[in-house]
């Protein structure tokens, strides 16, 4: 049993400590930056940037369809407190402008992370039927699909942070560093993962993926949806098989936030596998980070094209 002595000295060195090492601890921080960005993307790399310096909420979630999305009641809550807002721009976040008016934040820094980033324009076919060049007018917006691209997102969220947090621009600074290294190494990984890959053509679900084909070196054959959030036509589908039995296509790269109802059946006229890949980080599992996400598509894509 311990004597009461004991006690005080055990109360008495507990004390001193902590009345030595009170000092030392930092002032008492400023409450962390309340951050909103729309896409989980943009939430990770907020997150990587700001450490414990923001607090992140994303609008979309990563099992949700950035074409068919509308705000809900809890992102006017968010973007009432919000400081900055981050957002990829190119006429992906139609609806941001609407959201940030009716939560009474006009005067809200809006940050366009894709600013700068050199853009992929769409040809699509030349179909009498599609009033074309209106959607993706301003380039294709699915930019951080590629790597280098959101290096230079993330620049821009960097850049924001030191100027609304001028106290840790240095801390973010040295995270943004730390971060491209770490994207640098997966790039090199994947890109030697790939290096034998011999088939390299693919048909894509919704136009998502030019930047993430341009990058690891994928040819898309032909796209599902003409235009994001399109259902093909029962011609467009019979169009769609024929190429792909003609060019030998083996996978057709779907997504989780798209209905499988078309791939699938690609898949058993033809004899083409089905790859359900993500858009956004945290829509598989295993992909909660943007680099896990890189790493899934990358891994999973080219273990598909490999098996015949
Ligand atoms: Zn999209």
């Amino acid at each position: 049993m311990l004597s009461f002595r004991c006690i005080t000295l055990y109360w008495i060195i507990l004390s001193t400590v902590g009345f030595i090492s009170a000092p030392a601890m930092a002032a008492p921080s400023k409450e962390p930056l309340n951050v909103v960005v729309t896409i989980p993307v943009l939430k990770d790399l907020a997150e990587v940037v700001g450490g414990p310096h923001v607090r992140v909420t994303s609008l979309l979630k990563g099992y949700e369809n950035e074409h068919t999305y509308s705000p809900k009641p809890s992102d006017l809550v968010a973007v009432r407190k919000a400081q900055v807002l981050f957002e990829v721009g190119l006429g992906l976040e139609v609806w941001v402008a609407n959201l940030v008016k009716s939560a009474g934040r006009s005067s809200l820094t809006i940050i366009t992370t894709s600013k700068g980033i050199g853009l992929i324009h769409d040809d699509h076919e030349a179909d009498p039927n599609h009033r074309d060049g209106v959607k993706h007018a301003r380039g294709n917006p699915h930019v951080w699909m590629d790597p280098e691209n959101a290096v230079t997102m993330m620049r821009h969220v960097t850049e924001a942070l030191s100027h609304a947090d001028p106290d840790h621009a240095q801390e973010f600074r040295q995270n943004q560093a730390a971060y491209l290294r770490r994207l640098d190494q997966l790039r090199a990984e994947l890109t030697d993962r790939l290096r034998k890959l011999s088939d390299r053509r693919i048909v894509a679900h919704h136009p998502a993926w030019p930047y993430f084909a341009r990058r690891f070196g994928f040819e898309i054959v032909a796209t599902i949806q003409a235009q994001s959030a399109s259902e093909p036509s029962a011609a467009q589908i019979r169009q769609l098989i024929e190429t792909i039995k003609r060019h030998r296509v083996k996978a057709v790269v779907s997504e989780i936030q798209l209905s499988q109802r078309v791939p699938e059946l690609l898949a058993r006229e033809t004899g083409a596998r089905v790859v359900v890949l993500t858009t956004l980080p945290g829509g598989l599992p295993r992909t909660d980070t943007y680099l896990d996400m890189l790493r899934y598509n990358v891994l999973q894509l080219a273990s598909a094209l490999e098996t015949s």
